[in-house]
């Protein structure tokens, strides 16, 4: 009996201690399966974080690969454009998507200016009158100068197809600004002027910008205005006499979109020079009557923001007294004082004057323009350069016209254009 209670005793100890090891084995087994399970959802969280924050970033570099590529079209407008340091800073302006993609595209543009050189050639500078928009007026029984327009005149269509023309050439729109400087005593002095190979300035101007009646009524604009775009457009009648809104019938709006598609053809958005004959009017405005002189200066500002610039072209534009071989100082006098009066407080303070008849004034009357602050005195000749003059500028001109096409055809065809391909055939025989 008492072995057989011994005997259950031990049996009784020996299940205990199994059940406890099993226990225990029981604890270790879920306790490492728990961390298991608990570790790997640790990772996966992690993972998943990181998944998620790459494709942040991946996001996020897409975005600044997008803004790369839009600077770099825009910075290589500009470079088109001659604005190079413009070009650069643009390039630079945002740190965080600058990279080295964006490094090699600065360095392109820098060591394309480094290899850029003074230009010295010949300075050329072309001028037209307003264009002859309806050949069938300006020329028919009904004009008032049909001689006149075909000598003097440039046709709509011609000045057209002149534009890309010139600038196969090489022509680039320029400023006299960026070939002098002037200092505070008046004193000039030519400026470097850095083109790329092959491309060489050209200034333009356009005189007598006013429309009177007569030419209202031969086939010339109207008036310039700013359109609903915000641009200048001139105003014509057509062929029934209806006034319509018009991107073609005056140069500056055939300029203006020019350039807006080639902005290779102007230096650092130079135009042209837009020359005003105070009793003409300025640009179909009445300076006399405020209502059309503040309408004036509003088109000459907006102009002036386009890259144009408005210069003194006299206010008589007359021979006798005040623009020929017989000009006296009392003459030039009053015609420049008149100019002051009714035209500066419209187009502003200039320092370029465009002789009238391209009459090249000697000795007194000469420097009487010098003193009263026009330091570039414009004059009209085919052949000769550009020649600083004490404290002027005596700077020819050529007339690209009815006149210069027929006369000069050679010269033009050689230095401007094949005249072949620009001269409008519906303009009479040339006599
Ligand atoms: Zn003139």
């Amino acid at each position: 009996m008492v072995s057989g209670d011994t005997m259950n005793k031990k049996t009784n100890n020996s299940q205990k201690k199994v059940a406890w090891v099993l226990i225990l084995v029981f604890l270790i087994i879920s306790t490492s399966v728990g961390g298991f399970f608990w570790i790997k959802y640790e990772i996966d969280k992690k993972n998943n974080n990181n998944n998620n924050n790459n494709q942040q970033e991946i996001e996020k570099e897409k975005a600044r690969e997008v803004k790369r590529v839009k600077l770099i079209d825009e910075a290589s407008l500009l470079v088109s454009g001659y604005f190079y340091q413009e070009a650069i800073d643009l390039l630079k302006s945002d740190a965080d998507i600058y990279n080295d993609k964006m490094k090699s595209e600065v360095k392109k543009i820098e060591d394309f200016v480094a290899q850029l050189k003074p230009y010295t050639g010949r300075i050329e500078q072309v001028f037209f009158h307003s264009l002859i928009v309806y050949p069938e007026l300006a020329f028919g029984a009904t004009s008032s100068e049909p001689q006149g327009y075909n000598y003097w005149m440039t046709t709509e269509l011609e000045f057209q197809r002149m534009l890309p023309l010139l600038m196969e050439r090489g022509y680039v729109l320029v400023h006299i600004t960026d070939l002098y400087d002037v200092d505070a005593q008046g004193n000039v002095t030519a400026k470097d002027l850095y083109l790329p190979q092959g491309k060489r300035p050209l200034l333009i101007s356009v005189d007598n910008v006013g429309y009177p009646e007569s030419r209202k009524k031969d086939g010339f604009a109207s008036r310039l205005i700013i359109d609903e775009k915000n641009e200048i457009s001139a105003v014509i009648r057509n062929l029934e006499g209806k006034e319509i809104v018009s991107r073609t019938a005056e140069v500056f709006p055939i300029v203006d979109d020019f350039v807006k598609e080639h902005p290779e053809f102007s230096y650092r958005g130079a135009k042209g020079m837009v020359g005003i004959t105070g009793s003409w009017g300025v640009m179909g405005y009445d300076p006399k009557i405020a209502a059309e002189a503040a309408e004036a200066k509003k088109i000459a500002n907006r102009m002036k923001e386009m890259g144009w610039v408005f210069v003194s072209h006299s206010y008589t534009h007359a021979g006798g007294i005040y623009f020929s071989e017989n000009s006296t100082i009392a003459g030039i006098k009053e015609d420049t004082e008149l100019f002051k009066k009714w035209i500066v407080p419209i187009i502003g303070d200039s320092n370029v004057f465009i002789a009238p008849f391209g009459v090249t004034l000697k000795g007194d009357l000469y420097q009487y323009f010098i003193d009263e602050g026009y330091t570039f005195y414009l004059n009209v000749d085919r052949r000769s350069q550009p020649k600083i003059l004490g404290k002027s500028v005596l700077m020819p001109r050529i007339n690209l016209d009815g006149f210069v096409m027929n006369r000069d055809k050679e010269y033009i065809t050689q230095n401007f254009f094949d005249v072949d391909k620009v001269y409008d055939s519906r303009r009479p025989v040339f006599q």
